[in-house]
């Protein structure tokens, strides 16, 4: 059978001064990417981001799948709020690029598995809103920023029955990795909360219809890179692209 091709939105960053190049951007993807999708069965491609409409529709055209990565935060005035001094560094040109990329997929009826940016991503595209900081959404919330070890899980996830995350995964929790420091506040009409974390954070959403269409806050192919705990996910999401 034809392995899908998965597009993986890049994202841009400077480029150090020391290259000849330094005036323009990097555009990348990372290596735990695009290994977490080729061993689950697809094809990893990177889309770079772009503003123009026909290269959006025809980079989609050659892809099955769309894979949201991780990334720097949203800017806040895609949700309607001033940005808070918690948050971090952004870029709202990017961001409307992301989003115009993700809107274009779904019409286009294209499975979407976004990660950790992803899922704040596709809750602000369909109209919900993101705590700025952790701390804005509890102060006993759990440590969620364990930058150091990438791979290892540190918190656990309680998944929503009857979720398409419990038919992936036939587990009622989870242990993840957390590298992030914003969550999902109010959540999109159009989505429903797949799994939270003990202290009630959002970690997972679903599409309520459509094509597939799932994000966790965790970074699943981080984890991959140690174990396979995550390689049913990963293989959900590849599957739904073969259609
Ligand atoms: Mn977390």
């Amino acid at each position: 059978m034809r392995r899908p091709v998965i597009g993986i939105a890049g994202v841009s960053s400077d480029t150090p001064s020391s290259s000849p190049f330094h005036a323009w951007q990097r555009i990348f993807t990372s290596q735990a990417y695009t290994t977490s999708v080729a061993r689950s069965g697809g094809v990893p491609v990177m889309l770079p981001p772009t503003d123009d409409e026909e290269v959006i529709r025809r980079e989609l055209s050659v892809v099955d799948g769309l894979l949201l990565q991780g990334g720097n935060d949203i800017d806040p005035s895609l949700y309607g709020e001033e940005k808070d001094p918690l948050c971090g560094e952004t870029d709202l040109q990017q961001d409307r690029m992301l989003i115009a990329l993700f809107h274009q997929a779904r019409t286009m009826g294209k499975p979407i598995l976004g990660i950790c940016k992803g899922i704040q991503l596709v809750n602000v595209a369909l109209g919900g809103t993101l705590y700025q900081d952790v701390s804005r959404f509890s102060p006993n919330a759990l440590q969620h920023d364990h930058l150091k070890d990438a791979t290892k899980p540190f918190h656990q996830v309680k998944v929503e029955q009857d979720s398409l995350l419990w038919e992936i995964f036939h587990q009622e929790t989870l242990s993840v990795n957390s590298l992030h420091h914003q969550i999902v506040k109010d959540i999109a009409p159009s989505l429903t909360i797949a799994a939270r974390a003990t202290d009630g954070a959002v970690e997972a959403v679903q599409g309520n219809e459509g094509p597939f269409l799932l994000a966790v806050q965790w970074h699943p192919e981080a984890m991959m890179m140690a174990s396979n705990d995550m390689l049913v996910l990963f293989s959900a999401f590849i599957n739904a692209c073969r259609i």
